[in-house]
């Protein structure tokens, strides 16, 4: 037997030790990939073998009870507090200055293509010059969920797409995670047009673009705004408060409640941001569920 066979050989052996040996260490190999110094006795050591006596058929472990989950009232009390925060904004008319109503939509599809159709063609500021592609923005014209980012980036310019490449991918996963999926929300930026070398936009850049997402929101009313990252977070609420604080919270842009998390191009350099991401999904899901459930919808009033 040549060497490279006997090689394999042995892997095999290993492997289906590890198979009939499938202990947590045993699956920490198969999650993680083997170790250059196993800890404490490894697989070269002798191989326990089932003891012949053991039943051949386990006794039914008892279902555990189910445990609430841990997470469960710190969700309720955000509900709680968004729900009164909301209903406060909309009684105060002077706080609110609510979104313009399309005029007319009677189909936020068709008001929403032609919108598209006028922004392309956008020369309203200097990112115009650079760009390959307007990136206007991407889902259904009937979204609850708006999602919101800072501007396109290479990917983005060059296929016209929001969020594409890695960080797309991410969010399209954190979007499954409260079961939604790209195509039930609408995804955009608040700039149409990438910055040179990804750069923060600029006061004047935002005030030129604003309005394209003013109308994007007006035609497609959503329930919540979810803005990404520190930069669409601060741009689109005009605050220089930190991403730490107006996370947690809800925020307003005109009439409408505004949760706030990380970017997902922050989480691939972060993973350990993720936790905190996933709490702010599911407290932002908690909240378009409730006001799906309210008795106006959660629908903003902009007759
Ligand atoms: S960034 Fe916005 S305002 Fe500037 S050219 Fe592009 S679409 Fe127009």
């Amino acid at each position: 037997m040549s060497r490279p066979e006997a090689y394999a050989g042995l892997v095999a052996d290993l492997l289906k030790w590890l198979r009939q040996n499938d202990t947590p260490a045993g699956r920490w190999y198969w999650d993680e990939g083997a170790p250059a110094t196993p800890a404490g006795p490894g697989p070269a050591a002798s191989a326990p073998v089932a003891p012949s006596s053991a039943p051949a058929v386990a006794p039914a472990a008892e279902t555990p009870p189910e445990k609430e989950d841990p997470f469960a009232a710190e969700l309720r009390d955000f509900v709680a507090r968004a729900m009164d925060s909301i209903a406060a904004h909309a009684a105060d008319d002077g706080l609110l200055a609510g979104l313009p109503a399309a005029e007319p939509a009677p189909d936020p599809a068709e008001a929403l293509a032609s919108l598209r159709t006028e922004v392309l063609s956008c020369t309203a500021c200097g990112l115009h010059d650079g760009r390959h592609n307007v990136v206007f923005g991407a889902g259904s014209p009937r979204a609850d969920l708006v999602i919101v980012g800072e501007a396109p980036g290479r990917d983005e310019d060059l296929q016209g797409e929001p969020f594409v490449g890695r960080s797309g991918q991410l969010l399209t996963k954190i979007l499954a995670a409260i079961g939604l999926a790209r195509e039930d929300v609408f995804i955009c930026n608040i700039l149409k047009c990438r910055p040179p070398r990804n750069r923060d936009p600029l006061p004047p850049e935002v005030l030129a673009c604003e309005p394209h997402l003013t109308r994007q929101l007006s035609i497609i009313r959503p329930r919540v705004i979810c803005c990404l990252g520190r930069v669409a977070a601060q741009t689109l609420l005009g605050t220089s408060v930190s991403l730490g604080r107006l996370r947690g919270g809800v925020n307003f842009y005109r009439d409408i409640p505004v949760v706030v998390t990380y970017h997902p191009a922050y989480l691939l350099r972060n993973p350990a941001a993720k936790r905190d991401t996933w709490n702010d999904v599911r407290k932002l899901k908690a909240l378009l569920d409730a006001l799906a459930a309210a008795p106006t919808g959660g629908a903003p009033d902009h007759a």
